[in-house]
């Protein structure tokens, strides 16, 4: 769990507002939105993205946008920015210039097109070996042509917490803050730091290879940690249960022994499941079995938690007053299948007393897809929030805190 004294006191200073925004700012945001046909497809993070680049279009001598996209094996236009400079054009009704030079020169560009020409979007900077090179001193030399795009870094790129020139590097060379999502996420995740108690944690999701980290730091923190998905086969295994043909992972026999010896009391497993005979989406009531069991028989794999289970879940969420959720508890995209996925994450919410909060890709869609309100926060970065919750340091934001 992510661990800093006093954090609300950096935190507060560290904020874009205390920065003099009458000045060239170089934004980091997430803008890795899914492209089809050079067409964006979900504008979801660009929406999110708006509200710091509205105010800084009032408030800012300059903007440079810096974002990535993908996973790019260096420049590969299949991942380029511009579909997204459209969009953003098109909802800052500014014109946005995308740049492709990184040894541009701004100021040259910006008086010859004079006022009109005060918003760039920096290409995707994956095309750059110099974000992510193994070597530092690169990292740092890509940094610095960075960071001579503007006097005041923001970020505000939750979901890419990974330290690489334009997320880490840059906020060492000069004045950096925090924009207003990466602010909100620490903000809301730093409740369970200090939880109001009982605090129960939810856990699903594919791979416990994923959530080994977490689960083991929760452990400490959380009361109790509920766990549903594909990873808790290896866990039942682990205890000796028959688990069929379900997900196993056999690496992570050992550590699934230690963890469960170590929090024992915490770790609440699913006693009975749902289950199919091959991985593929049952059309009709006859193609999944319910088992009421806590073992599996040879011919059957587990793909959702059981009913009992569900109801053992919506009593200790019931009593909460801090409330995690990360990952499905079940194949939810099968329509048959979702429903013990949305009856423990609408006990969630229904829960008025309790502090809730949700995050990771799939969790997102399962909300979305049984239109569940009432979470206090949803964390966009699935993968930035285990980190944060895993890990005692969070350094993205540690190089901007410790600069107040
Ligand atoms: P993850 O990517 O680890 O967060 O896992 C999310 C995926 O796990 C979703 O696509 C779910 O459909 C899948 N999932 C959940 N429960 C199971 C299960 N029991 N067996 C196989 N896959 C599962």
């Amino acid at each position: 769990m992510y661990k800093r004294d006093n954090l609300e006191i950096p935190l507060n200073k560290a904020l874009y507002k205390n920065a003099d925004l009458d000045s060239k700012i170089i934004v980091r945001t997430c803008l890795n939105v899914p492209i089809k046909n050079g067409e964006v497809v979900d504008k979801t993070r660009i929406k999110e993205a708006l509200p710091l680049l509205e105010e800084l279009k009032d408030k800012a001598k300059r903007i440079v946008i810096m974002a990535h996209l993908g996973r790019p094996e260096g420049r590969d236009m299949a991942f380029s920015l511009e579909p997204v400079r459209q969009v953003l054009e098109v909802y800052l009704k500014e014109k946005i210039t995308l740049i492709d030079d990184i040894n541009a020169d701004l100021d040259m560009i910006s008086e010859d097109y004079k006022e009109s020409e005060r918003i760039f979007l920096l290409e995707n900077v994956r095309f750059w070996a110099g974000e992510k090179d193994k070597d530092i001193d690169k990292q740092i030399d890509f940094a610095k042509k960075l960071s001579k795009f503007g006097d005041i870094f923001i970020n505000d790129a939750f979901a890419d917490y990974r330290e690489s020139a334009s997320t880490y590097q840059i906020a060492k060379l000069m004045p950096a803050y925090l924009g207003p999502l990466l602010y909100k996420e620490v903000k809301s995740l730093s409740m369970f730091t200090n939880a109001q108690r009982p605090f129960v944690a939810v856990l699903g999701g594919a791979k416990l290879s994923e959530k080994i980290d977490v689960i083991k730091s929760l452990g400490k923190a959380a009361d109790y940690i509920l766990l549903g998905g594909g990873l808790v086969y290896t866990l039942l295994k682990a205890k000796g249960y028959n688990i069929g043909k379900s997900l196993f992972d056999e690496e992570k026999l050992e550590v699934a022994k230690e963890i469960i010896e170590e929090f024992s009391d915490k770790l609440i497993l699913p006693k009975d499941h749902i289950a199919i005979e091959e991985f593929k989406e049952p059309k009709d009531e006859k193609m999944y079995t319910v088992i009421n069991d806590v073992n599996i028989p040879d011919n059957l794999m587990g793909v959702d938690i059981g009913p009992n289970t569900v109801e053992e879940f919506k009593n200790y969420i019931g009593k909460a007053k801090s409330i995690l959720w990360n990952g499905p508890l079940g194949v939810f995209e099968w329509n048959l299948i979702g429903n013990e996925t949305k009856n423990v994450a609408q006990a969630m919410v229904e829960n008025k007393e309790a502090y809730k909060l949700a995050g990771g890709g799939d969790s997102i869609s399962a909300i979305n897809k049984y239109n569940i309100k009432g979470f206090d926060h949803i964390c966009t970065g699935g993968g930035a929030m285990l980190a944060f919750l895993a890990y005692e340091n969070f350094s993205t934001l540690d190089i901007i805190l410790n600069q107040v």
